[in-house]
């Protein structure tokens, strides 16, 4: 029923209207309490989500969106906290590496699971460090310099979010699409 709002002229004009849906998988990793499920969750409310694939009904479960951007539509699957020994075999499209901004310990966490995704798997991989609960403003224990920082170094797009607040979560979900997007080969004409 959806394919109702394609039109003929778009096929026609080759405007980039997807017929079938790209699928990707996104894992959320980081400390424990940092915000992942917090993030995932707020992804759903996100204005880019068309309708809801999977609303989780317990902490299991992936989240499942279907997400329209730039008149495409793709499935993103996100996954929270999958073995981290096994992080290099994951058949993901991106990685969420998320800290918490009033842990130090915690960005400290999200460095070295960085440093060890670039090593195992170069920079093809798109990977997105993200500092959650910065409306604890009042707490903070890194400094948004030093996350920057660290995240031009190691190839990686940095965000702010409150999870909480739902600030700048639907960024974050549309710079993750957009880079993986970025990452993939046009189709050949
Ligand atoms: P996870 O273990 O990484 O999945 O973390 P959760 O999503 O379960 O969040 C852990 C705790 O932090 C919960 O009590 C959340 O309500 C809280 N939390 C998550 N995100 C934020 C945020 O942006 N700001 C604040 N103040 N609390 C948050």
């Amino acid at each position: 029923q959806r394919s109702s709002s394609i039109t003929s002229e778009d096929s026609q004009t080759n405007s980039g209207v997807s017929w079938v849906p790209s699928y990707f998988r996104v894992a959320l990793i980081g400390s424990n309490g940092v915000g992942k499920s917090a993030i995932s969750r707020q992804f759903l409310t996100s204005e880019y989500v068309g309708y809801d694939v999977t609303t989780p009904e317990n902490e299991e479960q992936e989240t499942t969106v279907s997400v329209l951007l730039d008149g495409e539509e793709s499935i993103m699957e996100f996954t929270e906290d999958p073995q981290v020994t096994d992080l290099e075999n994951l058949h993901v499209d991106a990685f969420i590496v998320a800290f918490s901004i009033t842990d130090y310990s915690s960005f400290v966490a999200a460095t070295s699971l960085i440093q060890h995704l670039r090593v195992t798997m170069g920079t093809d991989r798109t990977i997105l460090l993200v500092a959650n609960k910065i409306d604890l403003v009042r707490q903070r224990k890194v400094t948004a310099k030093g996350a920057r920082d660290f995240a031009i170094k190691y190839d990686c797009d940095y965000r702010e979010t409150s999870a909480v607040l739902n600030h700048h979560v639907d960024d974050l979900l549309v710079a993750s699409l957009k880079q993986i997007r970025s990452k993939l080969s046009p189709p050949s004409e």
